[in-house]
């Protein structure tokens, strides 16, 4: 059982600041309730059942104004979400509104939050570990449907699951070889170095199945960055239109505030493709005789994925050409576009020169583009469907703390195959323990914790 904190109680707006229907002013820790009531007129909220609404008005206990009619929601821990007394209150959706509230509040006791510190509490109080933590961000962040369904199934524990077996096994073989060390006179030497191999190997195998999902979990969570290169006139601008165009377009602000820049995105099977320098897609056309090589060199360094789009109705140009030699070190895919229009360029043409997927679409007329989807996600999701509750590493975090620990069991192999003494073996599986304890929080360091939720947004 988890011993919970003492912190001061804290409030912040947890809605986007602006117009809206309603913001909620959240308000969390052991004198939530006390200082909620201060402010408001209506029931009594320090004596009222947990778990319940109530209608009332947000009134300035000092000049007696009433700022504004709401419904304050009280929640007594340790069912919460920071596991902390809480109370929210749903306000008229303003910024002046909202913001004087708050700072009702925290003149009347609560602290201004932290950003990330209801999230940073709820994993004090071990209601979540940081997988789960950092699963609510990504869920804040999704830009896909399947984004959010891995995030949710993080969210649900289904990493955190993994990753306790994972120990557990780990620790049993480590208790094990504590007995061993003990009662030295049992001479089980032999066999418990070969049980820690086993182990270790068993381990290994599969925090390398959750490592394959590392680069699948990056791209769902992050997008793709993706460039549509293409000789002036081969259609760019057409395949642009039909990816944004229709239900696929999502535009997202970009969460933070360090750039307050729109990307494109959209989202193909559930991947998000981030589509690079549309707006130099468009430039082209109007300086036609602007080579498209180097319009696009830029827009290809960046690029997880080139859409290199020919013509197919007329005969292979040079510029053609080296756009194809230069864009060969990418991962890619050969669009033959106006195929309605003839081809004169053969898909047997082009595997000449590549072994790179070529599809044959038209987008004029939108035939065939099934294929470009299937295209882009057998690409990177090679075997890899798109189940519900997937179990996916998302983080960089994540996946370095698993190849360390991965590492440390190799030592644990190399040691028991040199006969090293099971102490120092042991160390190494202690070691192993620790990384994976340091995804989940169990073992991480309070720096890193701090860092962690300080990426969290305001009110989250
Ligand atoms: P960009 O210069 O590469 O951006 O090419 P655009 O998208 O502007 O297309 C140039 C012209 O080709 C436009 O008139 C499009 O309507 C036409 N076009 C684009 N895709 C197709 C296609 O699949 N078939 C046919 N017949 N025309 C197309
Ligand atoms: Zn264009």
């Amino acid at each position: 059982a988890q011993v919970l904190t003492q912190f001061d109680t804290i409030a912040a707006i947890s809605t986007p600041i602006g117009e809206g229907g309603i913001s909620i002013v959240r308000l969390s820790g052991e004198e939530a309730l006390k200082i909620a009531n201060k402010v408001f007129k209506g029931a009594n909220l320090q004596t009222v059942p947990t778990h319940t609404i109530h209608y009332g008005h947000i009134i300035n206990p000092e000049s007696k104004e009433t700022i504004d009619e709401v419904m304050a929601t009280v929640m007594l821990g340790p069912k919460t979400f920071t596991r902390e007394n809480t109370v929210e209150i749903s306000c008229h959706g303003g910024m002046v509104v909202t913001n004087e509230i708050l700072q009702l509040l925290l003149a009347n006791g609560a602290r201004m939050a932290e950003p990330g510190e209801f999230t940073r509490r709820a994993f004090m109080n071990g209601r979540i570990d940081l997988t789960q933590a950092e699963s609510v961000m990504d869920m804040v962040r999704a830009k896909t449907d399947r984004a959010r369904s891995v995030a949710m199934n993080q969210l649900e524990g289904g990493l955190l699951d993994q990753i306790k077996d994972l120990r557990q096994e780990l620790l049993n073989t480590m208790a094990q070889e504590e007995v061993n060390i003990d009662y030295p006179e049992y001479d089980m030497d032999d066999m418990t170095g070969q049980e820690m191999k086993k182990k270790a190997i068993s381990v290994s195998k599969k925090i390398d199945h959750l490592l394959e999902t590392a680069k699948e979990g990056k791209i769902i969570r992050s997008g793709l960055a993706t460039a549509i290169v293409g000789r002036p006139n081969v259609g760019k601008s057409s395949l642009l239109n039909y990816l944004t165009q229709d239900e696929k377009a999502i535009v997202t602000d970009v969460a933070g505030t360090t750039r307050d820049t729109l990307e494109e995105y959209v989202s193909v099977k559930g991947i998000p493709l981030k589509l690079i320098d549309t707006a130099g897609i468009h430039q082209t056309e109007d300086k036609v005789e602007k080579i498209g090589v180097e319009r696009s060199k830029k827009a290809v360094d960046e690029a997880d994925l080139v859409l290199l789009l020919l013509d197919a109705s007329r005969d292979l140009s040079e510029e053609d050409k080296s756009l194809l030699e230069f864009t060969k070190h990418k991962k890619r895919i050969i669009v033959l576009n106006k195929n309605d229009l003839g081809t004169k360029i053969s898909r047997e043409m082009i595997e000449n020169l590549t072994s790179d997927p070529i599809i044959e679409i038209s987008v004029l007329q939108k035939a065939n583009m099934d294929l470009l989807e299937n295209s882009i996600e057998k690409l990177f999701f090679n075997g890899i469907e798109n189940k519900s509750n997937e179990v996916m590493v998302t983080n960089q975090r994540q996946s370095s703390l698993l190849t360390k620990a991965k590492q440390s069991l190799q030592e644990v192999i190399n040691g028991v195959d040199n006969d090293m003494p099971l102490d120092l073996v042991q160390i190494d599986l202690t070691n192993a323990w620790d990384s994976l304890g340091e995804i989940t929080g169990e073992s991480a360091p309070d720096e890193l914790i701090t860092e962690l939720f300080s990426q969290f947004c305001l009110g989250k």
